[in-house]
């Protein structure tokens, strides 16, 4: 494209834009309304457009920093540009000039100032139009990167614009485009970028929005589809008939799929044995989502399952009686956990639970020694192993299963869909449970994971009393460190949670001077908690050394885990009662629910301490509020979501649908409800698009990686 030559591809390449359709895709980020006039007096309330007459010249600083001021004064008021970098301006503007302004202003020294402002001579009569003029007009303003300007990229834009305009051809089906009054593509390109009126820049947002969610949604149901549609899969009779001794047969499986509302575990299954060992029953969510699970692993089509729940909620257990169904019916199950500790963990209570009624549990992550990991894997697919617990070491590529019949992802959001879909190959359309303890608030679920079917677990095990929250002040620390004193010496036990490794990091030579997990694991030991053993924990201790760790502070050997977030996830020591977070601060909200959520695990009260500094910035309050006020991890995430946006939440960036542009599902609900209902009924009418009035749907579908869809052929 004319004016793009290498080094300015280069710059656009940094923000990820790489084509000619990419660039108008480049949506802005916000638009500068200059077609409505607001005098110099007027600065406090929004930025200014005026046009001003220069009244003189002034310059402070010396040598290389020496900088222009142009005073300038409209039929209002007069205020102060400080031109930094813009010597030339002086040429450009000289007394007596009238021009055209736009800028943000303040006050200071006693004038109204701006740095931040556009300024450009008013062309004489004469002159004519002048085109590249920015009066009167509602202006994009892009993301950018350094080395590009807002006027560079305006100008590449509109060369685009030229250039494509006449191939953009329409994307979403006519019969909507007109029954919403939407714009055609290509007048909606040109508005989203160069609007003539606000109205129409609102037509054209809309429009596009649509489209983004139509065919989000889209994507969506034909996965959900294309799930379904995979049928009847077939059962290799041999494989289960080599584990004749199982007591749910084939017969069993031909029933149920006439009657899909199994109900819970059949006397004397694997399931019914281990709920009868336990000490406890069920919450009633646990044993709805049993029961869901149940019920589509009878059915013909393989599931697809998110089990959302709380920290503690006892996701755990829900996933062993999945296990249990797939070993019943003669398959394997994979656990798969996202950090080693964690994996262990489940590995160590599958062994505790599961070994009593005859299940072969393994353990197998990357560091395995190489000559009890051959031994594994032999033994792995030879079936001699019921269930594997694992990190992503489950499937790497020399694992192979004898018939891997169930996965099951804890903490989803830290797997990429890659990894996923690597653990579901080592199986013949395996069944699939998702877990998260970042629950997801269900309009996002909605979008996140709309092929999934959801299953929340939205009540604690009984007897859990609520995490009593206290927000301290840095300089009132000593308050809570007497506090935990007295529960350690009551026999509890203790995290504390710092935001760095140790005191050489980044943050801290840049100044934040900020506490550390390794000088205060020392402070701790020494000076605060003498005689209560502690140790250190993060993420540079090695595997070994963590797992030794862990077992000492399960056992209640150590008293007190010094440590960074490397105990968020999954950690579970029910004798533990105080979490103690310093900087709290400094912690997403997410975290600190994860954080919070590895107390209060057991019969006694437990204590989470967030201890803050001094300084906090509005965002900080405002999480450490949520916190205070919240304990329903629902909530909370809702919270996060108002506070970051959802592109942020944990797990979208990996969901592998298309990258939202415009749309955001969350503002955009009612959009998007709307979308999913046009979207579906389009499928269901005509699930393999081929009829003549979706050609123009499966044109753009046809152009679907796994990632999801480019929405643009120009
Ligand atoms: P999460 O959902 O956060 O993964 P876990 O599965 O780790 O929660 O369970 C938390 C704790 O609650 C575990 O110690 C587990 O044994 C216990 N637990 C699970 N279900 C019940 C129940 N129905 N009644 C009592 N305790 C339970
Ligand atoms: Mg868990």
């Amino acid at each position: 494209m004319r004016g793009a030559g290498p080094a300015v591809a280069a710059l656009l390449a940094r923000l990820g834009i790489r084509t000619v359709s990419g660039l108008l895709r480049h949506y802005p980020r916000d638009w500068e309304d200059r077609s409505r006039h607001v005098p110099l007096k007027d600065w406090n309330s929004s930025p200014v457009c005026t046009e001003v007459t220069v009244l003189a010249h002034d310059w402070f600083g010396f040598g290389r920093t020496k900088t222009l001021k142009i005073y300038v004064e409209d039929e209002t008021a007069r205020a102060c540009l400080v031109c930094f970098n813009r010597p030339f301006l002086q040429r450009q503007l000289p007394p007596g000039a009238r021009c055209r302004l736009y800028g943000q202003f303040y006050y200071k020294f006693g004038d109204i100032q701006s740095t931040a402002f556009d300024i450009e001579p008013i062309a004489r009569p004469s002159g004519g139009d002048n085109p590249g003029s920015t009066a009167g007009r509602i202006l994009p303003l892009y993301p950018l990167t350094e080395g590009l300007t807002q006027n560079a990229l305006r100008k590449l834009t509109r060369l685009a614009l030229d250039k494509a305009i006449p191939s953009i051809k329409n994307e979403l089906p006519d019969n909507i485009i007109t029954r919403d009054a939407l714009l055609h593509k290509a007048d909606a390109i040109r508005a989203i970028h160069f609007p003539t009126t606000l109205e129409e820049l609102a037509n054209a947002k809309r429009t596009l929005i649509y489209e983004e969610l139509f065919y989000l949604e889209i994507i969506i149901g034909k996965r959900a589809g294309r799930r379904r549609g995979m049928g009847n899969r077939e059962w290799g009779v041999g494989n289960r008939g080599g584990e004749g001794n199982r007591e749910w047969g084939v017969g069993n499986r031909g029933r149920s799929s006439n009657s899909p509302h199994s109900p819970l575990p059949t006397p004397h299954s694997l399931q019914h044995r281990l709920l009868e060992r336990l000490p406890f029953a069920l919450t009633p969510g646990q044993a709805a989502a049993v029961e869901e699970i149940n019920a589509d692993m009878d059915s013909p089509y393989p599931m697809a399952r998110l089990i959302q729940g709380d920290v503690g909620s006892g996701k755990t257990l829900v996933s062993f009686l999945a296990a249990l169904k797939a070993v019943q019916g003669g398959g394997q199950a994979a656990l798969l956990a996202p950090t080693e500790l964690l994996a262990r963990q489940h590995a160590e209570n599958a062994a505790a639970l599961l070994e009593p009624l005859g299940i072969r549990i393994a353990f197998l992550t990357g560091n395995l020694k190489s000559s009890g990991r051959a031994q594994l894997l032999k033994a792995l697919a030879a079936g001699e192993i019921d269930i594997a617990a694992g990190t992503h070491a489950l499937f790497s590529q020399d694992v192979a299963y004898r018939n891997l019949r169930l996965v099951i992802v804890d903490e989803q959001h830290r797997f990429g869909v890659l990894q996923r879909q690597a653990i579901m190959e080592k199986g013949a359309t395996p069944d699939l449970i998702m877990m998260s303890a970042t629950p997801i608030p269900r309009s996002l679920a909605l979008t996140v994971f709309g092929d999934l079917d959801v299953s929340e677990i939205r009540d604690l095990p009984p007897g859990r009393k609520t995490v009593k929250t206290h927000l301290k002040m840095q300089s009132n620390a000593k308050e809570v460190y007497d506090f935990v004193r007295r529960e350690l010496a009551a026999g509890h036990q203790a995290y504390f949670v710092y935001p760095l490794i140790d005191g050489e990091s980044e943050a801290n030579l840049a100044g934040l001077n900020l506490k550390d997990a390794v000088s205060m694991s020392e402070r701790l030991a020494r000076e605060v908690f003498p005689g209560f053993p502690l140790a250190l924990l993060h993420s540079k201790v090695d595997d070994d050394e963590k797992r030794r760790i862990m077992d000492a502070f399960r056992r209640g050997e150590v008293k007190i885990l010094a440590a960074t977030s490397v105990v968020e996830v999954g950690v579970d020591v029910p004798n533990a009662t105080c979490m103690v977070v310093e900087h709290a601060e400094r912690f997403g909200l997410s975290a600190l629910h994860q954080l919070r959520g590895r107390v209060g695990r057991g019969q006694a009260q437990s204590y989470c301490f967030l201890v803050y500094a001094d300084k906090l910035t509005d965002d900080g309050k405002t999480r450490l509020k949520v916190m205070l006020e919240n304990s329903d991890g629902f909530v909370i995430a809702e919270e996060d979501l108002k506070l970051r946006g959802p592109g942020q939440i944990a797990g979208i960036e990996q969901s592998g649908y298309l990258k939202l542009g415009l749309s955001d599902p969350v503002r955009d609900a009612g959009e998007l409800a709307r979308a999913r209902a046009d979207a579906f009924a389009l499928l269901e009418a005509d699930p393999e698009l081929q009829r003549a009035e979706n050609l123009r749907v499966a044109e753009v579908m046809s152009r679907a990686t796994p990632f999801g869809v480019e929405l643009s052929s120009f």
